[in-house]
Order: structure tokens, then sequence, then C-alpha cells
């Protein structure tokens, strides 16, 4: 891969979600200008939009994603708390895993429930107030523009979203953020580059979301959560949000649960624990549920790649794009961004292959743990190494024992919100405290 060069100038980011934004933002430290592109006309409030369609279902925002926010934007937790955001404990979330509901676990810690349109203005905001930021709307990057040996990257193809006219914007650094569906790979093959190798793992997986009225009398939580189990790949969260109503997301693989009221809430019924159906039968429905299919785990690994375009990086789900049931994508796009911000003070834009090996660090957690639960359900195709049969054994046993034991519920939280290694959960403490749980329910009562 060919050397970047000092930052200055100007870098352009393709893409105004939550990777954009962010990464716009650890641009702004180093360039002189940095323009944000979006084919989609952006709202300059809370509202939903046609390039993140996404937005609509219950997007969590985990502990180690809330921290990087705060790095980047400090006081947007006040922020958002002021707009109507629920924060509160962790212990206010009830939580359904391999048909377990886990004790409670005071942590300390405070979580943000706001739907994705709140948490994305309200980046989008701050990214605007930065005079070295320009954000526009409703332009298309429809292509790189190189350098006469194709070697180096020097700005983008644009033009309006159903105009035909195109010109050419130049930059020194250009960042895809466009998302799930990055044209990056076809791109680099029209230059004569071979795309990124892909790792894949097909799900087949469908959210039905509904919002809700649940008055408090009856749920006073913050969210409830029930998982899949592995012969029943059927799961749900709700989730309180600014306007104190109820996204409740229901999520199957391979089918679609139903968009219907009566067939919405019959579905929540057949779940691990009715916790999710006992407070929709006591609510309202506000609205017609809205579905979303997610084909599969989709990770490109350009850090394989030895030949990449100087003045070209990429980040966001446009490298990554995590089964969302998981929780995970906005927290990497918002801790990418952070580890960019951290290369660019070195004073040198980071050449593509550091780059994509730092992302690929911060990817690999979060991939793994998605994988692995993933491949702890039947209906999903793919290879089961021993490690991780075994591993998935563990993890059910420790769900049962964080029935009863909130310690390792904490720790459980600590490693799936990316605060902490999985190997946290291997440490000798935590593998006796999950024999003993094992060994309590297998004593029978006196
Ligand atoms: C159903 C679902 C639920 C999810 N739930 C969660 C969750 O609970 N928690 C969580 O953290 N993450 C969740 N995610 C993932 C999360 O939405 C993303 O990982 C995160 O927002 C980062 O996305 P991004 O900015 O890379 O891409 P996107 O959010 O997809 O943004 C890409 C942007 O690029 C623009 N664009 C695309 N192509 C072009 C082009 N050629 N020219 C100009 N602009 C372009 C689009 O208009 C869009 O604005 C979920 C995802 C899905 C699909």
């Amino acid at each position: 891969m060919s050397p970047t060069t000092a930052p200055a100038g100007h870098a352009v980011v393709i893409g105004a979600g939550m990777a954009g934004l962010t990464i716009a933002t650890a641009l702004s430290t180093a360039f002189q200008r940095v323009t944000v592109l979006d084919r989609d006309q952006l709202p300059w409030q809370a509202k939903h939009r046609s390039g993140v369609p996404q937005g609509r279902h219950v997007h969590v925002l985990l502990a180690a994603g809330t921290q990087a926010l705060e790095a980047l934007y400090p006081g947007l937790t006040d922020e958002l708390t002021a707009a109507g955001a629920p924060t509160g404990d962790i212990d206010r979330l009830r939580v359904c895993l391999n048909g377990h509901r886990l004790a409670r676990a005071r942590t300390g810690r405070h979580g943000v429930m706001a739907s994705r349109p709140l948490i994305e203005a309200h980046v989008h905001d701050r990214v605007r107030r930065d005079p070295a930021v320009t954000v526009i709307d409703r332009r298309e990057v429809r292509g790189l523009a190189t350098s006469g040996d194709r070697r180096r990257v020097t700005g983008v193809r644009i033009g309006s979203p159903g105009d035909a006219g195109e010109q050419t914007l130049a930059a020194e650094l250009v960042v895809d953020c466009s998302g799930r569906g990055s044209p990056l790979p076809a791109w680099l093959g029209e230059l004569g580059y071979v795309g990124p190798p892909v790792d894949e793992l097909p799900l087949d997986l469908c959210y039905a979301t509904c919002r809700y009225h649940v008055p408090c009398e009856v749920d006073d939580d913050l969210m409830a959560m029930v998982g899949p189990m592995p012969d029943k790949a059927r799961g749900a969260a709700m989730m309180r949000v600014e306007d104190g109503s109820w996204l409740v997301t229901l999520a199957a693989y391979g089918e679609q649960p139903p968009l219907e009221p009566h067939g919405f809430e019959a579905f929540a019924a057949t779940l691990a624990s009715d916790d999710i159906y006992r407070s929709l039968v006591r609510g309202q429905a506000l609205e017609a549920p809205s579905a979303f299919r997610f084909p599969a785990s989709v990770r490109h690994r350009y850090e394989h790649l030895g030949d990449f375009p100087a003045g070209l990086l990429a980040a966001g789900d446009a490298v990554c794009s995590f089964n969302p049931i998981y929780g995970q994508g906005m927290t990497v796009a918002a801790l990418e961004a952070v580890t960019l911000g951290r290369l660019l003070a070195d004073g040198v834009t980071p050449p593509a292959q550091r780059w994509f090996a730092a992302v690929s660090a911060i990817v690999d957690q979060p991939w793994g743990l998605a994988l692995a639960a993933d491949l702890a359900l039947e209906c999903v195709q793919g290879h089961r190494s021993l490690a991780t049969r075994a591993l998935n054994r563990y993890i059910a046993r420790l769900h049962a024992a964080a029935a009863h034991d909130p310690e390792l519920t904490r720790q459980f939280a600590q490693v799936t919100s990316l605060l902490e290694a999985p190997a946290r959960l291997l440490r000798p403490a935590t593998v006796a405290r999950v024999a003993r749980g094992a060994l309590r329910r297998s004593t029978p009562p006196p």
C-alpha cells in the first residue's frame, strides 16, 4: 500500500451516518477543511430519513459507545438527557438470555436510551457547529477521481440524485462511510485493484418494530430484552425513548415477525420469556409496525490487501456490518473515530494498511462475540469449531448462573458492552462462580 501524506488541505467523507459524522469530527482536528457528502436530504431535527432505514428500529448505544461519543463530543450525554432520553443505572434493564432472566446488577454506569434519529441529530448538530466541517446533503458520490497512474485518490465524482450532471470535488483524503451498501469494492475493481476478502455469516434476520405507549405502573424499567434460544431463533427488545413511548423490536431468523398488531403481540408471547408480551398487552400500539431484513453479517478484510490507493480510507458499516441484535454498529463507528483522532495526532494521515489494521483490532471483539452467539443458534449455517461449541456451552451455563448472581451479570455486561475483553469471563474466579451456580441448580433443596 502506498504511503499517505501529512494531513493538510481538504478531506471528503462519503456519508453522513454515525460513522461519517464522527469520522468528520476526528478529521477536523488535522485537516483545514472537511466536507461530508450525503445523498439523502438531511433533516435538521430528529427525524427518520430514507438513507438510514434502520433508524426506525431499536438502536442500543453500548457503554463503550457512550464513552467514545462523549470523548468526541463532551456533554453529549447531558444533551440527550435534556432532550428527553431516559437514563438510569443498568440495573433497570430486564434481560433474559438462553431462557434465564439475569439477576439485576448495579454497575454505577448510566445507560442512555434514545432513538437513532435523536442520537444522530445531536451528533449532526455538533458537527455542523464545527467551523472546519461542511455537511452537504443531496449529493451522491458516484466514483473516485484518481491520479493518472491510479495510485492516488485525488477526490470524488459527485452529482445530485436524479440529475445526470457530474463534477469532481478534489481532496487530499477520501473516507468512505457510505454504510453497508458501500460501492468501494466495485470502485477498486474499476481502478484495477483487487477487492477485499469478505467474511460473511448468512442470517436472514427479520425485524418488525412498533412504537407503544406502556404506562409506568405497568413497566418502570428502561429496557427489556429477550434473546433467542438455540432451537427457537426469536427474540425482542423494548426500549423507552425520548418521547416517553417504547420502541419495540421483534426479531427472528428466517421468518418475518407479523406486521399487523394482533400477530405482533402474539409473536411476543412465543418468546423464551413473556416479559415483553405482558407489557405489550397492557400497553397500546401507536403506529403500524415496520419491517427490516438483514441478510448477513459482512466484514470486508481491507487489512489483508497489499495494494490500495493512497488518499483513501473507509470506516463504519462500509468495513463491517454486524448483526444488529447485538447493538454494536454505532459503538464501533465511534471507537473508530476516536482511534482516527489519535492516529492523526501523530501529524500524518495513517497509511491505509495502518488504518485498516487499527479498524480490524476494534472490530475483532464485537465480530467474534456476535459470530459465536449466532453460531449457538441451530438455524444459522456456519462452521462451528470445537472452541466455539465449548464457549457457547459455557456461556449458556454462565447465563443460568447469572440468574442468581448479579456479579456474573455485571461481568457479562462489561464484555458485551465492549468495555472489557471476553477473556474477563474465563478468569478462574468467574469460572468458579459459574460452576457454583451449576452446582446450586443440580442440588435439590433440603
Ligand atoms: C435494523 C438495524 C438495527 C440496528 N441496531 C443497532 C443498534 O441497536 N445499535 C447500534 O449501535 N447499531 C445498530 N445498527 C447498526 C448501525 O445503524 C450502524 O452500524 C451505524 O449507524 C453506522 O453506520 P454507518 O454510518 O457506517 O452507515 P449508515 O448509517 O448506513 O449511513 C450511511 C450514509 O451514507 C449515505 N450514502 C450511502 N451511499 C452514498 C453515496 N454514494 N453518496 C453519498 N452518500 C451516500 C447514506 O445516505 C447514509 O446517510 C443497526 C443496523 C440495522 C440494519
